[in-house]
């Protein structure tokens, strides 16, 4: 397998168009045309990550932030340098896998034991577009399948979810058009079909060129308007069920013991003793999430949570760190190569430079 064409396979698990406008994903550096030798797994390509990579001889380096972030006028990075002659290239996969359902959040939350998970919320680089779509009746069902093998029309465990109805379509060609039906300067009224669904950014793309191709119209009638719903195929952070409840305190260290983190720092918020059983988990930085999380849940662990979001939440916090809450997240990343049969490292904690930060 070619280094673009796993790039090419990862973005059809996560799409490069749900990640969030300011990110930068794929392939970042190289032209992806070598063969996957060996791969360096890492949540960031950091200094001692691309000397692990070249010590075990991998050509890729597959991480989770990205490497390469805003404008480039001039190669002189020492490690963007080191890395293009060690003939190594780097994907790097972001926001489009905090997003998705299985990424970065699921893993976590699956790590601390919770179940029955859903998205805390829609916010995410995600848009959802409703469309309609006016087609002569004949060219109603052609038009069904199209949409459906496009990724329109889908809703969490449904696909093809449409409304339609008749309706009757009228137009006057211009002298200047070349109409399907009917003739310039005279009105033609045609039996139309009004086809509506949803359907994600992700997928708005290919469902226009499956529209374009299977209308026959000179002018295909389509239109979509962005949508406000629950965006259940993508979202931010996940909220789940522990089995049992646990006190505040011992989620705190089973929060620390299952992400092996050397500490974690527990906010209260005044309810030491109170049991928790709903958690909301957001790997990275989640402080964006801790309004909508306070509402669902008894308890967010993330990471980056600074003094000020603290002392202003009445939920509590568990912060275990931007790494730890989402380093497990390479083991969904192995999980998708392994399929491949392509050989592996994962740079562990003690080989990654938060083996820096230390507790005092
Ligand atoms: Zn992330
Ligand atoms: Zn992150």
């Amino acid at each position: 397998m070619k280094i673009k064409e796993l790039n090419a396979e990862l973005l059809k698990i996560m799409p490069a168009n749900i990640t969030f406008e300011w990110d930068n994903v794929g392939l970042l550096i190289g032209d992806g045309k070598a063969e996957i030798g060996k791969v360096l797994l890492t949540l960031d390509v950091t200094s001692k990550a691309v000397d692990k990579a070249i010590k075990e001889k991998c050509n890729l380096i597959l991480s989770h932030h990205p490497l390469i972030f805003g404008k480039i006028d001039r190669i002189n990075n020492p490690l963007y340098l080191k890395l293009i002659r060690a003939g190594i290239d780097v994907i790097c996969m972001h926001t489009n896998l905090d997003s998705i359902k299985s990424g970065v959040n699921r893993i976590l939350a699956e790590k601390l034991g919770l179940s029955k998970l859903s998205f805390i919320s829609s916010e995410g680089g995600n848009k959802v577009y409703w469309c309609k779509v006016f087609i002569p009746s004949d060219y109603f069902n052609d038009l069904k399948v199209a949409v459906t093998d496009a990724g329109g029309g889908l809703y969490e465990r449904y696909d093809a979810c449409y409304v339609s109805h008749e309706v009757q379509g009228s137009f006057n060609p211009n002298e200047d058009a070349t109409p399907a039906i009917g003739y310039p300067g005279a009105i033609e009224l045609v039996d139309e079909m009004e086809l509506q669904f949803r359907v994600d950014k992700a997928n708005l793309n290919r469902v226009i060129s499956a529209i374009k191709a299977v209308h026959p119209y000179e002018t295909p009638v389509y239109h979509f308007y962005e949508i406000t719903d629950d965006n259940i195929n993508y979202g931010s952070g996940m909220v789940g069920d522990l089995a049992s409840e646990i006190t505040l305190e011992d989620f705190a260290r089973l929060v620390k013991d299952k992400l092996q983190a050397p500490f974690v720092k527990l906010w209260t918020a005044g309810k030491s003793s109170s049991m928790i059983k709903r958690v909301s988990v957001c790997g990275g930085s989640g402080s964006f999430l801790i309004n909508k999380a306070s509402a669902i849940s008894d308890v967010i662990v993330t990471g980056d949570v600074t003094y000020h979001t603290m002392l202003d939440s009445s939920l509590p916090i568990i912060d275990a760190g931007h790494f730890y809450t989402e380093n497990p997240v390479l083991e969904y990343l192995s999980e998708i190569i392994k399929q491949y049969d392509i050989q592996y490292f994962k740079l562990t904690p003690q080989e990654h430079e938060i083996s820096n930060l230390k507790l005092i």
